[in-house]
């Protein structure tokens, strides 16, 4: 699936004292199975620029198509676009709500029209690929888990529905570095192995050097460049 994002832009709060011009014409182009990084630093927009992809936030202006769609467009479902565009949030303890880890997880594809069976399998799966114990884990209630436990379980739920695009807004904060690593590489292999389109955020580089083809950097609610990471 490829995204093309034209003159974004995004007010919190507009004509209020506390306005914010998060997205100031943001402008570019995913394509169908590249590996995209977001960086750039605190307040300068990614967070809100991916709330905007699957359609949690809707632009002031500006157009997002997603494989031929335009998702600004009010008459447009979400249901069908989230189902193909998953996204994992910054704060990913807020995207938990069920009683187990399994149905934590198992939530996305229940709602695909797949068998018991099949839903078991890819909650298996998802657990291996983000380094969670199927056995030792899937009866605990998410909301006792740590944070870097939590996040896993978010990111399992998401891999679960395996979306065409897998969005992940700061993936490694609060993991310590091997498991930063672990989920980086876990990552890479999603995108190896299903061809899934990807884009990561982070503040630093580091994550990104050795993994991403493209890389966007954000500053100030506008993109101040994008190339490969050798370029920026
Ligand atoms: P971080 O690296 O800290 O996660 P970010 O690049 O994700 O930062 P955003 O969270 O998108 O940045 O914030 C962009 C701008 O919008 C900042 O100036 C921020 O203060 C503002 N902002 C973000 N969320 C809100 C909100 N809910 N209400 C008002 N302003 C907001
Ligand atoms: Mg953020």
């Amino acid at each position: 699936m490829s995204i093309i994002i034209k003159d974004l832009v995004y007010i919190y709060n507009p004509s209020s004292p506390f306005e914010s011009v998060a997205l100031d014409g943001v402008s570019f182009e995913i394509k169908s199975g590249e590996f995209v990084g977001i960086i750039g630093h605190t307040g300068s927009g990614k967070s809100t620029l991916i709330q905007h992809l699957n359609g949690l936030l809707r632009p002031n202006s500006g157009k997002i198509i997603v494989n031929g769609v335009d998702i600004t467009d009010p008459n447009i479902s979400l249901t069908d676009i989230r189902k193909k565009v998953g996204v994992v949030f910054q704060y990913p303890e807020y995207q938990l709500f069920e009683e187990t880890v399994y149905k934590d997880i198992a939530f996305g594809p229940s709602n695909l029209g797949l068998s018991e069976y099949e839903i078991e399998n890819r909650v298996k799966e998802s657990m291996y690929i983000v380094g969670l114990d199927y056995e030792k884990f899937k009866d605990r209630s998410p909301f006792e888990l740590s944070g870097g436990q939590k996040r896993r379980v978010a990111i399992a739920g998401i891999i679960a529905m395996k979306p065409d695009v897998l969005i992940l807004d700061e993936p490694t904060a609060g993991l310590d570095p091997r498991g930063r690593d672990e989920i980086l590489s876990q990552i890479k292999y999603l995108h190896e192995k299903y061809k899934m389109t990807i884009i990561i955020s982070s503040h630093s580089m580091e994550d990104m050097a050795k993994l991403v083809e493209k890389i966007i950097v954000m500053h100030k609610g506008k993109v101040e460049l994008i190339g490969s990471p050798r370029e920026v």
